[in-house]
């Protein structure tokens, strides 16, 4: 897998559209196209990082970075409770990393 042939990393460049909720120099975020909660929002960075086991000490102000976004976002829905996950192995379908951020009823895990 190249990065150009990353559904996320062509989302981060525009090839394949998507609306943006909040995009950082670092980060973007937008509403998942299967949502499994009320509210289910990936949150990326715009590096291509494969996955949590390939995180390396370069990713350290990615990761930062992808937190904050998460927080700002939920403080702007003031989500009292929210999940943020990542997955990993068989259960990562985009192998480009992105964090999950769920809220507001029941979580679908199965779906997820
Ligand atoms: P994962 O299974 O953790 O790799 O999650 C990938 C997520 O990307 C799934 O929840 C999909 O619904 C979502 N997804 C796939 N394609 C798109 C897209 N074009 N726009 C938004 N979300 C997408
Ligand atoms: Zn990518």
């Amino acid at each position: 897998m190249t990065t150009n042939d990353c559904l996320f990393c062509k989302i981060v460049k525009g090839e394949v559209k998507s609306k943006f909720l909040m995009e950082s120099e670092k980060t973007v975020a937008f509403a998942d196209i299967n949502p499994v909660a009320n509210v289910h929002i990936l949150i990326v960075p715009k590096r291509h990082i494969e996955s949590t086991p390939t995180i390396a000490g370069e990713d350290g102000e990615d990761l930062v970075d992808l937190f904050d976004v998460a927080t700002k976002i939920s403080n702007g829905k003031k989500l009292d409770a929210y999940r943020l996950t990542f997955n990993v192995g068989r259960y990562q379908h985009v192998p480009h990393l992105h964090m999950h951020l769920l809220a507001g009823g029941k979580v679908d895990w199965e779906k997820l």
